[in-house]
């Protein structure tokens, strides 16, 4: 059975880009009679906005997505909240640190980048963390705790060639430690990193199919490596393309790109909207109005591919 799930950070109204992820996540698990989850992930709280899980679930809703698991319906796996699964983490990092594979990291950003000797190329997260702290005494520990509160780091193991084929993308590989180094997996200010809390949530939440927006495949990686770590399963993964703007930059949350209320509000149906975002993958001519089930029925008798065409 298909798992498949959409995990939106509530920092702000969810844009077409957006949108178009979930419906995809939605469709990619619909088409195998999967199931589908929900999950909120906020745990980067000075970024979350107060209203934005509300009107994200109701954005959802409104174009009419459904969920199996989630907020609102509730689930096995519960919560689905990821700053209600604080001492879930907790758990594996425990486990993490018994394998004696974290350690105590006290650089700042400017200490990493002025010690990177080339800045890594299209590296979204910064230059690749040269390993600095990897060998620190248990002296020079005590001497830097009491400056400064360190981050986790993994220790990521020489041996970190990761391939895998994504559905969209085709076949990936990357070398985790020398293309991205030793990772953060919870910050200085305790909140745990994203790409930690990710892993854990989608092995816990017995996710085998994750499907969201390109800019995550370099990501993939390294979570693929904690997967192992863990002894987790591995989902497939699906990255599918952004939607840009007019001038090429992909929307942002934070640009205040457009949301569905202006588009509500001159009177679009949600059947006007999951037809522009079927049109906008090639899915649909322009102009179609369909509800997601309709959708649905056309998706699945398309390839995965047709989606590198905007
Ligand atoms: N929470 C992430 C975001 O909103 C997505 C995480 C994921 O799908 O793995 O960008």
């Amino acid at each position: 059975m298909v798992r498949g799930r959409y995990a939106p950070s509530p920092t702000g109204d969810l844009h077409l880009g957006n949108l178009r992820t979930a419906l995809l996540a939605w469709l990619f698990a619909r088409r195998e009679q999967g199931q589908f989850v929900l999950r909120v992930e906020d745990l980067d709280q000075p970024r979350v906005r107060a209203s934005a899980t509300q009107s994200m679930l109701n954005d959802l809703r409104w174009l009419g997505l459904d969920w199996d698991e989630g907020p609102g319906v509730g689930g096995p796996y519960a919560p689905y909240t990821q700053s209600e699964r604080l001492e879930i983490y907790e758990i594996y990092l425990k486990r993490l640190q018994n394998a004696d594979l974290v350690y105590p990291c006290y650089c700042s950003r400017a200490e990493i980048v002025h010690a990177a000797s080339a800045p890594q190329q299209g590296a979204e997260d910064g230059p690749r963390y040269p390993g600095t702290c990897r060998y620190l005494t248990t002296r020079e520990r005590s001497q830097r705790e009491r400056m400064r509160r360190p981050s986790l780091r993994l220790r990521v193991p020489d041996e970190s060639e990761v391939a895998f084929t994504d559905l969209v993308m085709g076949p990936m590989t990357q070398h985790v430690q020398q293309a991205v180094g030793d990772f953060i997996i919870r910050r200085s200010d305790s909140i745990f990193a994203y790409q930690f809390a990710v892993v854990v949530d989608d092995a816990l939440m017995q996710i085998n199919q994750v499907v969201r927006g390109a800019d995550l495949l370099s990501s993939t990686a390294r979570q693929i490596l904690l997967f192992q770590l863990l002894g987790f399963p591995i989902p497939t993964f699906a990255h599918v393309p952004l939607i840009l703007d007019a001038t090429g930059k992909r929307l942002s949350k934070r640009d205040g790109s457009t949301g569905l209320a202006p588009l509500r509000a001159a009177g679009q149906t949600p059947q006007h909207i999951i037809g522009q975002l079927a049109t906008s993958c090639s899915l649909q001519p322009n102009g179609t109005l369909l509800t997601p089930h309709q959708l649905l029925a056309v998706f699945s008798q398309h390839r995965y591919g047709i989606m590198r065409t905007e």
